[in-house]
C-alpha cells in the first residue's frame, strides 16, 4: 500500500509517530494509500525548517521569487490533468470538475506572479519640507495553512502562492482525507527550483493542528473548514498572539424571483447543489423560491435531479461522484430521514438509487416545503441534499438569509435589473451572485463570507490575501539640507 509522507526541507520525510490515517478511493470504497499522522516534534521540525529558509528567502529579489513562481505555475499547468486524475481519485469528485478546481487554484499563482506591481507602496514626496515618507510591506516569517478535504488542490493554492511570494515560508497542513494533491503540489514547487524550507508538508490530524496553534515561531495561520474546528483555529490562534484567519461552513441560498428565467434557474440550481456532491462550500443548499414560480421550479429541478447520471469520477459521463467517506454519506443520508419526519416532502430520494460495488456513493435529494425550523434548514449537511423553501415575497427572502447564521454566498436570479440591484444591497453574505449560482470571486478580488463562515477579519486570497501575509511599515525620511551637502548640486554658494 502507498506511504504519503511529510515534505520538509526540500526532502520526503517518513513519520516516525507511529500514527498514520486510511485513505480511500470514494468510488471503489477501497482503501488505496496511509497517510502520515505528524506528531509534535516532526511540526517542531518542520517549523525549524522554515524558519531557517526565512532569512534567506526573505532577502531573495522580488523578480528573482517571482520567476520561480512563473515556474511553479508552468509546472503546475502542465501537470493540470495527472492532478485532476489524482485529486478525482482521492476526493470523488469527477474529473471535469477537479480540472476546474486546478484552474482556479492556477488563477491564484498568476495572481502571485504580479507581485512586483500588488506588492508595491506608496510615496509620498515633500510631505512635509524635505521630508519623504512612504510605505512598504514585509513578510511576517513562518505562516502556516490548514485545509479541508474539498478543495485538496484550490484551497492550498489560495494561500501558499501569495504567502511565499511576499517572501514568507510556509507549512501546509492538508486534509488527512485526500493528501496526495498537496504532495504533487509541493513536489511540483521544489521542482520548479524553490529553495528547500521554503514551503514544507506536514500531514496530520488535530495533533499536527494544535502543535502549529501553539508553536511560538508560526506568525500567522490561515484556516479553511467546517465552522467548528474554524472557531477553535481562531480562538486558539488569537490567545497566542497569531494573526489568523478561519473561513468556514456555510448554507447558500438562491432567491428565484417569480420573473426569472424558470430553466436557467433549474439547470443552476441543479449543478450548484449537486456539483462536487454537494461538498462545496459555496454549493447551493437552500432554494428559496419567491410567490408563484414554486411549482414550475420545484418540477423543473424534480425533471434535471432525476436523469443526474452518479457514477465514479474517473467516468467522463459522470455529472456527480460519491461522497468523501462511508461515514460522512451515511450522515448525509440521516439527514434526509429526518428531513422527512420533520414535514418535508420528498421530491426525489437519493436513498433509492442503487450503486454497484462499496463506494460512497448517495444519490441527489430533492425536499420542498422545508421550513427554517428543520434540521435540513438549520445545519450545514455538506451533500447533495437542496432543500427548497417557498416565500411569499422577495423581503421573507432577504429576512430568511439575514436570520440564518452563516453568511458566505447568496445568489438571485431574475430578469429584473433594479431587484438585483437592491439584493445586492440588501443581502448579508460576503459574496453575491446575479444569474450566477456559485460566485467564487476571480483571484484580483477576495474571497470571504460573513458571520459563521469566516472567523478574522481579512478574507482569503487576491488583495486581502495579500494584506493577511504581509506587515506594513512606513518611513518618514528627511536628508541633510541639499545646500549644505558636499556634492555640487547646483546650488549658489556664499
Ligand atoms: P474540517 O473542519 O473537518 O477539517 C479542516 C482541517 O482541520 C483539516 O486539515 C483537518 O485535519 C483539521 N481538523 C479537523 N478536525 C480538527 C480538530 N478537532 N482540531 C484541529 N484540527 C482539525 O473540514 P472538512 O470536513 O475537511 O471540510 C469541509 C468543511 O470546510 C465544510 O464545513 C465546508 O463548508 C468548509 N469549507 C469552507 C470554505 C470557505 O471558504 N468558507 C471552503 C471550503 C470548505
Amino acid at each position: 500500500m502507498e506511504q504519503i509522507h511529510h515534505f520538509i526541507g526540500g526532502e520526503q520525510t517518513p513519520s516516525t509517530s507511529g500514527r498514520t490515517g486510511p485513505v480511500f478511493n470514494p468510488a471503489t470504497g477501497l482503501q488505496t494509500a496511509q497517510v502520515d499522522l505528524a506528531s509534535v516534534e516532526e511540526v517542531d521540525a518542520a517549523v525549524a525548517s522554515a524558519a531557517a529558509a526565512f532569512p534567506g528567502w526573505r532577502a531573495t529579489s522580488v523578480a528573482g521569487r517571482v520567476k520561480l513562481m512563473f515556474k511553479f505555475r508552468e509546472l503546475v499547468d502542465r501537470n493540470a490533468a495527472e492532478l485532476a486524475r489524482t485529486i478525482s481519485a482521492e476526493h470523488g469528485k469527477t474529473e471535469a470538475d477537479a480540472s476546474g478546481e486546478v484552474a482556479r487554484g492556477l488563477e491564484n499563482i498568476e495572481y502571485a506572479c504580479g507581485i512586483a506591481e500588488t506588492l508595491a507602496g506608496r510615496f509620498t514626496e515633500q510631505a512635509s519640507t524635505g521630508i519623504d515618507v512612504y510605505d512598504i510591506r514585509q513578510p511576517l516569517g513562518v505562516c502556516a495553512g490548514i485545509t479541508p478535504f474539498n478543495f485538496p488542490a484550490m484551497v492550498p493554492l489560495w494561500m501558499l502562492p501569495n504567502a511565499v511570494a511576499a517572501g514568507n515560508t510556509f507549512i501546509l497542513k492538508p486534509s488527512e482525507k485526500d493528501p496526495s494533491a498537496s504532495q504533487m503540489i509541493v513536489e511540483l514547487f521544489h521542482e520548479a527550483g524553490f529553495p528547500p524550507g521554503v514551503l514544507n508538508l506536514v500531514h496530520g490530524d488535530k495533533v499536527a493542528v494544535d502543535r502549529l496553534l501553539n508553536h511560538p515561531d508560526i506568525k500567522a495561520v490561515s484556516f479553511v473548514g467546517s465552522t467548528p474546528v474554524a472557531r477553535h483555529v481562531h480562538e486558539t490562534a488569537n490567545a497566542n498572539g497569531k494573526r489568523v484567519q478561519a473561513l468556514a461552513g456555510a448554507k447558500n441560498h438562491m432567491v428565484v424571483l417569480p420573473d426569472a428565467d424558470v430553466d436557467l434557474a433549474a439547470d443552476a440550481a441543479v449543478s450548484a447543489a449537486f456539483g462536487s456532491a454537494g461538498e462545496r462550500c459555496m454549493a447551493i443548499s437552500v432554494v428559496a423560491a419567491v410567490g408563484d414560480i414554486a411549482d414550475p421550479l420545484v418540477e423543473a429541478i424534480r425533471a434535471r435531479t432525476e436523469v443526474l447520471k452518479i457514477g465514479p469520477g474517473n467516468d467522463p459521463t459522470s455529472e456527480m461522484g460519491p461522497l468523501i467517506t462511508r461515514e460522512h454519506r451515511d450522515r448525509v443520508a440521516g439527514y434526509i430521514g429526518a428531513g422527512e419526519s420533520e414535514g418535508a416532502e420528498i421530491v426525489v430520494d437519493g436513498r433509492r438509487n442503487e450503486f454497484d460495488g462499496d463506494g460512497f456513493f448517495l444519490g441527489a435529494t430533492v425536499l420542498d416545503r422545508v421550513t427554517p425550523s428543520m434540521s435540513v434548514y438549520r445545519d450545514e449537511i455538506f451533500g447533495p441534499v437542496l432543500v427548497i423553501v417557498r416565500v411569499d415575497s422577495y423581503r421573507q427572502a432577504v429576512d430568511l438569509i439575514a436570520d440564518n447564521k452563516w453568511g458566505n454566498g447568496a445568489a438571485i436570479f431574475t430578469r429584473d435589473g433594479g431587484a438585483a440591484r437592491q439584493f445586492q444591497f440588501d443581502v448579508d453574505a460576503g459574496m453575491v451572485g446575479i444569474n450566477v449560482p456559485i460566485p467564487v470571486p476571480v483571484a484580483n478580488f477576495s474571497f470571504g463570507g460573513w458571520g459563521d463562515s469566516l472567523f478574522g477579519d481579512t478574507h482569503m486570497y487576491g488583495p486581502e490575501g495579500l494584506r493577511f501575509f504581509t506587515k506594513g511599515k512606513v518611513v518618514t525620511s528627511r536628508w541633510p539640507d541639499p545646500a549644505t551637502s558636499t556634492v555640487n548640486l547646483g546650488f549658489p554658494t556664499n
